[in-house]
């Protein structure tokens, strides 16, 4: 495999005698209680499915789980670098925990992920919170149960941040939150460096699971009963690119789709540069993977694209979506986008304007440019103030409002798939194949199971219909 570094069976089974240590120091503390472990996860799907793999971790080494960090023996920040704003909210609650900490100094506070793999502020936890024992990066949380014993047993400060151009560890235990809905990453990192994003430099270079591996955790996954699996990575259409299996994204949705069994195959995030039309004529074959794609356009302006680094243009991207339009009837869209990108001009942000009245997308995740330190857009010059930045999104969001009412409108009257997700009270929700949520009523002992749905009206961005 080109650059994989797949950590070695040796390797792993190395963290054996640290579980049983862990497991040892608190059966010593307190005998008959389990001990308790409060994981809160920030930021994408990647780094939910990382915590579940250290919470399965922990769940080997005899922790049970808890919401309330007052109740809980070891605390786990899992973090995301992608904007300020969420930095802002790790820094402050995990701050929040001081006090806690000068109560119960029994308490381990761990912070990990990809705000601590960046120096800057992996020195300023360090320096500033002295309260937290334990720091980790994204490289090394297979070995959480050696760093537990350093920080537990060893009774050391423990901050192990390697930089490297990442790994693959196979066969860590996962502790999965839902019971019918799973996360599968299929690979890690990106080689994209879009100049505004910080993920290739705190998850390292582009590296994809060997796809027998993914393949074995899926029919398993099939086995327990789950009813969808959504692939992971930063760049899913890129799959396979540059391994010796020879397996490329198209190939591994069809060998997924032949594992028997009732379920709906999700993937995310694609790539416009590397989603092909062999791609979408796949899923138009493919019977068990969804009809809805989510497909980062970022801006309409093919300057500020070129700015960006996003490898496509205006024209190539609207040319993707009439090809998926006419090869798989009813697909339906969402997208990421930036506003506000140094150097943005009105003009340039009236072509995104004009891309999403032409593509008319399911809904939108729409972001202010928020610089992050290390990248090339942080030293752009940025000529626009945060307040017309802000005018612009509020008529982006405007716009989007009433293009989405436009179509869930449409779909009143009309009969759906739609998966059972969640009991809200006085109704359940269930999720359509394209994303949108419908509200019904039910019996919650249903959630889980897919149904088809009559849609009866659509209000405020609302959609409610009835079980057939
Ligand atoms: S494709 Fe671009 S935006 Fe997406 S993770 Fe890679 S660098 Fe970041």
């Amino acid at each position: 495999m080109a650059n994989t570094r797949v950590i070695s069976p040796e390797e792993l089974e190395r963290q054996q005698p640290f579980m049983q240590q862990v497991r040892r120091f608190y059966e010593e503390r307190r005998p008959d209680v389990s001990p308790l472990a409060c994981v809160r996860t920030y930021g994408c799907q990647q780094n939910v499915s990382d915590s579940e793999h250290m919470k399965g971790q922990l769940a080997q080494m005899g922790f049970g789980f808890t919401e309330n960090p007052e109740e809980a023996d070891f605390i786990l920040f899992n973090t995301c670098a992608v904007r300020e704003h969420a930095e802002d909210r790790v820094f402050g609650n995990v701050g929040a925990l001081k006090a806690l900490k000068r109560r119960r100094p029994e308490v381990l506070i761990a912070v990990c992920g990809c705000m601590v793999q960046q120096e800057h502020i992996a020195k300023k936890f360090y320096q500033s919170y002295p309260f937290v024992g334990l720091l980790f990066g994204t490289h090394v949380q297979h070995r959480l149960p050696e760093l537990l014993v350093k920080s537990l047993v060893e009774r050391r400060r423990v901050v192990e941040i390697p930089s490297c151009d990442g790994v693959i560890a196979e066969g860590i235990p996962t502790h999965r939150d839902g019971t019918f809905k799973a996360f599968l990453p299929i690979m890690y990192g990106c080689n994209n460096f879009c100049t505004y994003c910080i993920v290739p430099h705190v998850r390292g270079r582009e590296r994809s699971r060997d796809p027998e591996c993914i393949l074995a955790e899926a029919r398993e996954l099939v086995r327990q009963g789950y009813k969808e699996i959504t692939l992971l990575g930063q760049n899913v259409n890129s799959y396979g690119k540059g391994e010796a299996h020879g397996v490329n994204f198209p190939e591994l949705l069809r060998r997924l789709n032949a594992i028997p069994g009732e379920f709906l195959i999700r993937f995310m995030t694609s790539h416009p540069k590397d989603a092909t039309p062999e791609l979408f004529d796949t899923i138009a074959q493919c019977e068990k993977v969804s009809r809805h794609f989510h497909l980062p356009f970022q801006s309409g302006s093919n300057r500020v694209l070129k700015e960006m680094n996003r490898g496509y243009t205006r024209e190539q991207y609207l040319e993707l979506i009439r090809y998926a339009r006419k090869t798989v009837p009813g697909i339906a869209f969402t997208s990421d986008v930036i506003v506000g990108f140094p150097g943005e001009q009105r003009e340039d942000f009236e072509q995104t304007l004009s891309l999403i009245r032409e593509v008319g997308f399911v809904s939108l995740f729409t972001f202010i440019f928020s610089p992050r330190e290390g990248t090339p857009a942080a030293k752009m010059p940025d000529p626009i103030s945060a307040e017309e930045k802000t005018a612009w999104f509020r008529e982006m969001t405007a716009l989007q409002e009433t293009l989405s009412a436009e179509r869930l409108q449409a779909l009143v009257g009309t009969e759906q798939k739609a998966l059972l997700e969640s009991d809200a009270g006085e109704y359940l929700e269930a999720r359509l194949p394209e994303n949108s949520i419908v509200r019904v009523q039910g019996d919650p002992a249903r959630i889980g199971e897919s149904v088809t749905v009559r849609i009866t009206s659509a209000r405020s961005f609302i959609l409610t219909g009835e079980i057939i």
